[in-house]
């Protein structure tokens, strides 16, 4: 839960120490809406994954499932920019399916939160490997970050790019190529 007696003062004063005037029409009500915000963007703070991938379908047969372009947005922990992209997951069941839908949920469960890209990547690799225990799971994340973008080296348009495998997916690279070709980049 977001604390707003906590985070409502730290925006006034956050606004104050750039040489703002908090008390300004368009800013009055500016530490409420963030703190609101916060709610929602940093809300997978109190989720877990496991929620979402408790409930799970027999499989009878065990081939690579792949579910490809989940839109994500999250928030760089080092300077609270955006950065937002999509993700690729691919894992190979071992007679333990999860409702599709729940695979873009486990995106966001770990997406609302401060992260950094190579953890999200790793975090949604683990929860898939830790709730469905499948053969293995593949996990890629392309994404733009506006602190690269709007500051420092600005590059927009740049995008990062993070890849997890788990799992079979290490032992057997014609598996990772399967799932490249699948998202168009063999
Ligand atoms: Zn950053």
């Amino acid at each position: 839960m977001v604390d707003q007696e906590k985070v409502n003062p730290a925006v006034r004063l956050l606004l104050d120490g750039i040489g703002e005037n908090p008390d300004r029409e368009g800013l009055i009500e500016t530490p409420d809406r963030i703190a609101r915000m916060y709610e929602e963007i940093y809300g997978g703070l109190d989720e877990s994954a496991k929620v979402h991938l408790r409930k799970t379908f027999h499989a009878k047969d065990n081939e690579m499932i792949v579910e490809k372009e989940i839109p994500f947005y999250s928030t760089c922990e080092h300077h609270l920019l955006p950065f937002f992209g999509q993700a690729h997951l691919a894992y190979i069941p071992d007679g333990k399916v999860a409702g599709l839908s729940k695979l873009a949920r486990t995106v966001d469960v770990y997406a609302r939160r401060p992260q950094i890209q190579e953890r999200l990547t790793g975090q949604i690799a683990d929860a898939l490997m830790s709730c469905l225990h499948p053969k293995g799971v593949m996990v890629l994340i392309e994404a733009e970050h506006l602190c690269m973008s709007m500051r420092g080296i600005k590059k927009p348009g740049s995008r990062t790019v993070t890849v997890v495998k788990r799992g079979e997916f290490l032992e057997n690279p014609e598996l990772a190529r399967t799932f490249y070709a699948m998202l168009g980049r063999a």
